[in-house]
């Protein structure tokens, strides 16, 4: 359920690097609109060779964000196949993925610019929740900031959750042990079982990256070690501002069942807010 795109509407232009099964690509898209030809700026992530018989799982992640409609949910517009290769079209964002963006800024970012992010990714968790959809791979890398917001002039930052991409129930263990600590655990035990709550814990995991300046949680450990993490139950380093660590630990709990409601997540994050008056007004150069 996705719109089939000719490829000889679109040009690749500067290349972006890579993603996890994709090379990725600035590029452009063109269509006729009422006579008159128009140009849209686009991303364009081509599959790997590698990675071509997880096609279908690509495709349904194309297929997923084309079906529904959300104004932080990513624009998917079609795929586009030539010869052998897949390719995803979609919106380009202007800013770029949130863990670079942050890490860039190196904790000049305010703690009320956090938390708006945060409501707005909560604000997309429960509108997937509402239509009973798992994303799967929810992080601050899939972050997209099409807006950058300046609190001296009154703008709030604006973001976009971009697609899953292939899914981990179809890449094998060492893709999903390398998403340790952002893969639910449960996933890693019985894939087959995983529900609404695996987001839950995404949302946790993605809310310490954006209040630890878009730093990766766990890194220089190696697959063996992150299993142990999990292993072993244990929790990332807990920030200082208490009901902060409460929210991600409630999170990151290691029963699904006892994760919160996206409803509660955004209870909680309100009354963060205001559990604090005067932090808001300052920058936090490390919460931790
Ligand atoms: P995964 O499935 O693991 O998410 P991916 O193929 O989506 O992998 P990413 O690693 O998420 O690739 O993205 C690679 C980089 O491409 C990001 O860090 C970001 O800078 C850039 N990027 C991705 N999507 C967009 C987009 N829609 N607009 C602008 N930049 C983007
Ligand atoms: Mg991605």
């Amino acid at each position: 359920q996705f719109q089939m795109i000719r490829h000889e509407d679109l040009r690749l232009e500067e290349s972006l690097g890579r993603g996890s099964f994709t090379r990725i690509f600035k590029g452009s898209k063109t269509d006729i609109r009422e006579g008159e030809r128009q140009n849209t700026d686009v991303l364009l992530k081509v599959l790997d060779g590698s990675y071509k018989n997880c096609w279908e799982s690509f495709f349904e992640a194309a297929s997923l964000m084309s079906q529904i409609s959300h104004k932080h949910l990513l624009l998917v517009y079609g795929i586009s196949v030539h010869r052998s290769e897949n390719i995803m079209v979609q919106e380009f964002v202007k800013y770029g993925a949130l863990d670079l963006f942050l890490r860039k800024k190196q904790g000049s970012v305010p703690v009320s610019w956090k938390l708006d992010v945060a409501k707005q990714l909560a604000c997309v968790l429960n509108f997937l929740e509402e239509k009973k959809i798992v994303h799967g791979n929810i992080s601050a890398k899939n972050l997209l900031l099409a807006r950058e917001g300046d609190s001296s002039i009154g703008t709030s930052p604006f973001i976009k959750l971009s697609d899953p991409g292939i899914s981990v129930a179809v890449t094998g263990r060492d893709v999903a042990l390398d998403r340790i600590p952002w893969v639910a655990p449960e996933v890693l035990e019985a894939p087959e079982t995983w529900g609404m709550e695996c987001d839950k814990w995404s949302f946790g995991t993605t809310l310490w990256e954006i209040f630890n300046g878009g730093k990766a949680p766990l890194q220089g450990l190696d697959p063996q070690q992150k299993l142990m993490f999990y292993e072993n139950h244990e929790q990332l380093p807990s920030p200082k501002w208490t009901e902060l660590a409460d929210l991600i630990g409630r999170c990151m709990e290691y029963d699904p069942a006892l994760r919160p409601s996206s409803r509660g997540i955004i209870r909680q994050l309100n009354s963060l807010i205001t559990s604090d008056p005067g932090l808001s007004a300052h920058a936090d150069k490390d919460s931790f």
